[in-house]
């Protein structure tokens, strides 16, 4: 019986390692903030069809990956595997395409049934920005930007390389696409099963295969800039002109596709080395026809997502909760008023610690143990004095403190 362990891709997020997802939600959000993306949310569940038409039904994500159950009267719902869908469909449903361009900061989870390993996980989080109602390559740079100014501000500016390609307009697409089929259908037999089945339903997605054969075969297939229009050319250029005007360096990856259906022009990915096999941090790219799909007008959009589990892998430092005060009373008579002090402390700011129980020696102890800045040890004497004595764990030091001085006295501890 294996119901005590957490059901297998999902993970507990103990205090450690949620602290380093605070920082990286935290920094992401402060950062957006200030390229005036605000944050929203939408639900965790949808109707299926809102992922479904979104991310196309041969897509991995749609074909094998989305946990949908049905909720009734023949309606299903889906697990959201990813953000975008979810906010394009508020921006219909909500009436939002009247005020565009909409700019909005994400995160939350994601669920996805895949094969489970380092830095892949059935739900996992992910922060995501997404730009709405922007058709110029304006918006590409900025969103990029926004994603390296985010990585740099979490120390990963170095450890991270911005790789970029250009899909086209759909008219190039269909060009390109038509290409692919040609090529790949020469080697049909050598094809994996899933990529056979994605030369007729969906040849660029071949390009996106991680089979070793296919891997090679890809090697040679025709290259998309061939078969850019001269439309899509000038976006490139322009998208490429602002990037080099802020210093944001990137590599040309031409064969750099996105895994979804409405990707058009930019698409791009932050990689790392540092991770195996999982080296994706951050990727996104430019999905104008995405909410025509979906039922609403023809608005352009472009945005991001990022692991939240694999940024924090990366995070140097694992950021340390705050250092507490620990309150420790000594004796019966001083319990009463030790609660009613650690409750005002807090009530002025201060992280405080009660020692619940134990002898002196003992609470002292834990109070190590949990890094305290200081322990405040209140007895008889102190009681009937009006003071406390303020032991500073790091340099040893006792002084009795009256309480109205107190919180000045704190606040003066490094
Ligand atoms: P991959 O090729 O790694 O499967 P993807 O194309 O499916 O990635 P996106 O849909 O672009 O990924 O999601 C954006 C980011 O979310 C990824 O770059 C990665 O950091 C993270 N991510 C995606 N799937 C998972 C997962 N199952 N577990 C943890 N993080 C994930
Ligand atoms: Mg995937």
């Amino acid at each position: 019986m294996n119901s005590l362990q957490p059901v297998r891709g999902t993970r507990d997020i103990l205090p450690d390692e949620m602290r380093r997802h605070r920082v990286v939600i935290e920094t992401a959000r402060a950062v957006a903030a200030r390229y005036g993306y605000h944050e929203m949310a939408t639900p965790v569940f949808e109707f299926t069809e809102v992922f479904k038409r979104t991310l196309g039904e041969t897509s991995d994500v749609v074909t094998k990956e989305m946990y949908t159950f049905a909720i009734g009267e023949g309606e299903q719902v889906t697990l959201r595997p990813e953000a975008t869908a979810g906010v394009a469909r508020a921006l219909i449903s909500g009436g939002l395409t009247q005020s565009l361009p909409l700019k909005v900061f994400y995160n939350g989870p994601m669920f996805r049934h895949e094969r489970p390993q380092k830095g892949r996980y059935r739900q996992f989080h992910q922060i995501d920005v997404e730009l709405l109602g922007v058709a110029e390559p304006l918006a590409d740079v900025e969103i990029i930007a926004l994603g390296a100014d985010i990585l740099a501000a979490l120390g990963l500016g170095q450890h991270t390389t911005l790789e970029l390609n250009t899909l086209g307009d759909p008219e190039s697409r269909k060009a390109y696409r038509a290409a692919l089929v040609e090529y790949f259908s020469a080697y049909r037999d050598e094809l994996s099963d899933d990529s056979r089945d994605r030369l007729t339903r969906n040849p660029l997605r071949i390009l996106d295969s991680k089979d070793k054969g296919d891997r090679q075969l890809i090697e040679h297939a025709p290259l998309f800039g061939d078969y850019l229009n001269q439309q899509s050319r000038d976006f490139f250029a322009g998208v490429l002109a602002g990037l080099d005007l802020l210093g944001i360096g990137y590599t040309l990856n031409d064969r750099l596709v996105r895994g979804l259906d409405y990707y058009t022009h930019t698409a791009f990915e932050f990689t790392t080395t540092a991770l195996g096999a999982q080296g994706t941090v951050l990727a996104g790219g430019r999905y104008d026809g995405l909410v025509e799909t979906m039922g609403g007008p023809s608005v352009p959009g472009i945005g991001w997502a990022a692991g939240v589990e694999r940024l924090s892998l990366l995070l140097a430092e694992p950021p340390l909760p705050p250092r507490p005060i620990v309150v420790v009373p000594v004796g019966e008579a001083a319990q009463a008023a030790a609660l009613k002090l650690t409750q005002d402390l807090r009530h002025a700011g201060f992280a405080v610690e009660l020692g619940y129980s134990g002898n002196l020696k003992k609470r002292l102890q834990r109070a190590n143990k949990m890094n305290a800045r200081a322990a405040l040890l209140f007895g008889e004497e102190e009681l009937a004095a009006g003071s406390a004595t303020l032991r500073d764990l790091d340099s040893g030091e006792q002084e009795l403190v009256s309480l109205d001085r107190l919180a000045e006295r704190l606040s003066r501890l490094a």
